[in-house]
């Protein structure tokens, strides 16, 4: 604390991102990066970048990546926003279509754990609807909520950190139901067995779908996310960009992400090994007493029947592994383990073998 702070500043209460140990010292399964490398293509563009000309600033608006994104999901380039991580998009978001006089927006209470972050931070007014018993999102509070008080309704799909999907079809049933409701799909997962929505912008001016290379495309290290939706609200982005810093993606991330998605073979050998790896890790786990939510991510959400999740991480990590325990109630007894190789996978089984054999003694 310091008398030069802001008074916001104050009332902050960031974000904690999960712990980035020293390369090597843990397998780290605590921040649902990829286990992969980036795409060969897109390192071999990246390396181009490096030798082209970086003393020039970058193109402002990452036109090259808005029209290679565009083309690979059949939109125009203006209904794609480019940012520094999906992060950075959905600060944007927030600021630039959240803050309305008097009305509030809704997410679940148990979602990404960032929104209420931004929402402190652009001072804008939420509500937390619980989850249903299933851990699944409810729908019925958002189809029925008023939009006189609610501004927008934002939530990942799948959810996180339960890994839970809807359905698209639960989806368009939303924006249906809430023509003067904003609502924004975090699709930072969805790639791992989830449908995607940004078909439906086209016919939804309502709807902003979200996404990131730093899951699926293993590109986390270059910090690229994505807003899909009608120009008319990726123009509010753009302006809440221009008035923050004009230059967010830089020449080497906008050559990262174009080769990434021009890469499709590679995303699809890697998503499938996440996915494969995912089955045979649900399953080992399930055998010692783990219930497993059902996961459309690149993490499972496991709890024990008997064994503390906090005592279950914390005697991981003695065994150098690492994953993620939140606190927060209904959620406090369960870990979230992202999916390694399927090495990692089988090391981690092994070690929770030992862990589980020995607490249940
Ligand atoms: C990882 C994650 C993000 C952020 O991704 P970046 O693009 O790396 O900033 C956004 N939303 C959810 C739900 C995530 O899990």
């Amino acid at each position: 604390m310091s008398q030069f702070w802001s008074d916001i500043v104050k009332e902050l209460q960031p974000y904690v991102p999960g712990e980035q140990p020293k390369e090597g010292q843990f397998i780290k399964l605590n921040s649902n990066e990829s286990p992969f490398p980036p795409s060969p293509h897109a390192v071999a563009l990246m390396e181009k970048a490096l030798h082209g000309s970086l003393a020039l600033y970058p193109d402002a608006e990452a036109t090259p990546v808005r029209e290679a994104v565009a083309q690979y999901y059949a939109i125009e380039p203006q209904q794609v926003f480019v940012g520094n991580g999906s992060d950075e998009v959905l600060a944007h978001i927030f600021h630039g279509l959240f803050c309305h006089q008097g009305k509030h927006i809704l997410f679940p209470s148990i979602t990404y754990s960032f929104y209420p972050v931004y929402a402190k931070l652009y001072q804008v007014a939420y509500r937390e609807v619980p989850l249903a018993v299933d851990y699944s999102i409810d729908l019925n509070p958002y189809l029925q909520a008023n939009s006189e008080e609610v501004s927008a309704i934002i939530f990942a799909n799948p959810n996180a950190p339960t890994g839970i999907a809807l359905s698209l079809s639960q989806i368009e049933q939303l924006l249906n139901a809430q023509p003067n409701i904003l609502i924004v799909v975090d699709e930072a997962y969805v790639d791992f067995g989830a449908e995607t929505a940004v078909a439906l912008i086209a016919k939804y001016p309502n709807l902003l779908v979200t996404q990131t290379l730093s899951k699926s495309r293993s590109l986390a290290g270059i910090r690229v996310g994505f807003a899909f939706g009608q120009a008319s609200l990726i123009e509010a982005l753009i302006r809440v960009k221009n008035s923050f810093n004009s230059y967010p993606i830089d020449r080497i991330a906008q050559a990262g992400a174009i080769g990434a998605f021009e890469d499709e073979a590679y995303f699809n050998q890697t998503r499938q090994m996440i996915i494969d790896s995912r089955t045979y890790l649900s399953q080992a786990v399930q055998q010692m007493g783990f219930e497993v939510l059902p996961s459309s991510t690149n993490f499972i959400f496991m709890r024990h029947s008997q064994l503390e999740a906090a005592q279950l991480a914390f005697s991981l990590r003695e065994k150098g592994i690492l994953v993620r325990h939140f606190k927060q109630k209904p959620i406090e007894q369960f870990l979230r383990v992202t999916i390694g190789t399927q090495k990692n996978c089988e090391k981690l089984v092994n070690a929770l073998c030992e862990i589980v054999s020995k607490g249940m003694m």
